[in-house]
């Protein structure tokens, strides 16, 4: 199937786009319901402009209900009850199907958030399924603990449950961040409510009903879709919901933690926004630097978290990077997202791309220099497309050097000593991730332990596995999600001391 998916052309996806029948409804209790209200609102597909689909407007009282079903679930039992090897079963089937429905779950990916076909394909749909499939395994190979104890005594150390978990997750890769949540919080036995945001509501409704389908019970998963203030504050606010697993921005995520404080004071865990630094010294292999920046800041169109997308250079090697960076951005087509050819697609949405030009123009207005790039591209289409940018002569109080811009808008400055570059790769309230491109292995060493981000990469940019925790640190927010890290977030660990003769 994936060899044939791979030879369409760009025709043949817009006909398999158009024949396809979207779903818009919530999916609560094992069933797709309307909002309680009726009303809906209408999804714009950034490709072109147009509606693509009516959204269930989700709000207090759908997730009243999904809330009341996600805990009807817990009591029961039959998931997290059930024994190990079937709730394996049920979540390595949950993943098979996810990679049985490629073809569906790739255009509806790429119809709402605009992304290109082949990403989707290659990348978004096989990640989410691999996810699902990694944390089935734990399920039967996870022991919890026995600590150590004078005679007479045992004491165990178990991991339960926490109950009912908010899922609340952003656009930008909507079905991998959704199973980055649902494999350790289902496998740890929990009951999830998962709230997309409003403008990718669509994949989640067909993972909900995947979930239901691989055998799943009724109100394990829930998906309510609506607007964040409508639909993720009542979630987040809600006395009978024990976590929120949050990802999005930081200014979002700070709400979260005011919610859960005056609510239940339930568990929460971040993963919020970035504005990551790369540090290339003057010996760095500036062809290999080149391309993992480019590539770092222009994938799914500088829409990633842990977008590298702030550059500060060794003033010497400089413009030889800066021309090196173009020349790998002049490879990366920008075009149609159902073009096969396509590596970077359209931006979110108007607002968004209204946000990131203006970014651009801020820029300029601070004294910054266009080096290339720096338009919206096809108008025509009725598409929101913004070409691959680069900022030069940046400096480090600028807007578009400290906030993040979450568009394909790298900028660029250059620092003298390596202590110079330290002190302004360090300066920024965010701390997803960083990288520093050298030949000399001291100083690898030294700045790699010194950066301070979640992840550091030396020599290379976005290398991961699910093997690997990610988040951030600063306010690039706390928890972690992938890696089996992720699942001691979903549980409580319980302490049964018992005396025995
Ligand atoms: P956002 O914060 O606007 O929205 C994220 C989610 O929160 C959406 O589902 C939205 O509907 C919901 N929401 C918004 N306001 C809310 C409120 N008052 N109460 C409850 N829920 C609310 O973020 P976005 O624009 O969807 O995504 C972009 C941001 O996400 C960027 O900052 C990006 O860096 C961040 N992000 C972080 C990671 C990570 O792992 N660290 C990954 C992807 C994206």
């Amino acid at each position: 199937m994936t060899a044939n998916l791979h030879g369409r052309d760009r025709a043949a996806w817009a006909a398999a786009a158009a024949a396809l029948s979207i779903e818009g409804r919530s999916f609560i209790d094992g069933r797709l319901v309307d909002a309680a209200s009726g009303r809906t609102f209408e999804r714009i597909s950034p490709i072109d402009g147009r509606v693509i689909a009516k959204i269930a407007r989700g709000e207090a009282a759908d997730v009243d209900a999904a809330v009341a079903s996600a805990r009807t679930a817990f009591e029961r039992g039959d998931w997290r009850r059930t024994a190990p090897k079937e709730r394996k079963r049920v979540l390595l089937r949950f993943a098979e199907l996810i990679r049985g429905d490629l073809e569906r779950l790739a255009l509806l990916e790429t119809l709402d958030v605009g992304k290109p076909i082949l990403n989707s394909v290659n990348v978004d749909v096989p990640f989410a399924a691999d996810c699902i499939a990694y944390y089935a395994e734990f399920a039967d190979k996870l022991y919890d603990e026995v600590a150590p104890t004078a005679g007479n005594e045992l004491a165990l150390v178990r991991r339960e449950p926490l109950g009912v978990i908010g899922a609340i997750v952003p656009w930008n890769y909507p079905l991998i961040i959704s199973a980055w949540k649902l494999g350790p919080a289902l496998l740890a036995g929990n009951s999830v409510v998962l709230k997309p945001a409003e403008q990718s509501s669509l994949s989640a409704i067909r993972l909900a009903e995947l979930a239901f389908e691989a055998g799943l019970p009724p109100g394990v998963l829930n998906v309510v879709t609506g607007y964040g203030e409508e639909a993720g504050k009542p979630l987040a606010l809600h006395p009978d919901v024990d976590m929120i697993s949050f990802t999005g921005s930081t200014e979002v995520g700070k709400l979260m933690m005011r919610y859960a404080g005056e609510s239940n004071m339930k568990r929460v865990a971040l993963e919020c926004g970035g504005k990551s630094p790369h540090v290339v010294m003057a010996d760095a292999d500036i062809e290999a630097a080149a391309s993992g920046i480019a590539w770092g800041i222009y994938y799914n169109m500088g829409e990633t978290c842990h977008a590298g997308s702030r550059v500060m250079v060794h003033e010497s090697v400089r413009g030889k990077l800066i021309a090196a960076i173009e020349k790998v951005a002049a490879t990366i087509t920008l075009g149609h997202p159902f073009d096969p050819a396509t590596q970077m697609g359209a931006l979110i949405d108007q607002g968004h791309m209204q946000r990131v030009l203006g970014y651009i123009d801020s820029g300029v207005g601070e004294g910054a220099r266009v080096a290339f790039g720096g338009r919206r591209a096809f108008e025509a289409t009725g598409g929101y497309y913004v070409e691959a940018t680069v900022l030069d002569d940046v400096t480090p109080s600028m807007r578009v050097a400290r906030e993040e811009i979450f568009g394909p808008v790298l900028v660029v400055s250059p620092f003298k000593t390596e202590a110079e570059a330290l002190a302004m790769a360090n300066d920024s309230i965010y701390g997803l991730a960083a990288a520093v491109w050298t030949a000399d292995m001291n100083v690898a060493h030294r700045m790699s332990n010194a950066l301070r981000g979640g992840t550091v990469w030396v020599n290379t940019y976005d290398r991961s596995s699910l093997a690997t925790p990610f988040g951030g640190f600063k306010q690039s927010g706390f928890g972690r999600d992938r890696s089996p890290h992720a699942i001691d977030k979903y549980v409580d660990f319980k302490t049964i001391w018992t005396a025995y003769k």
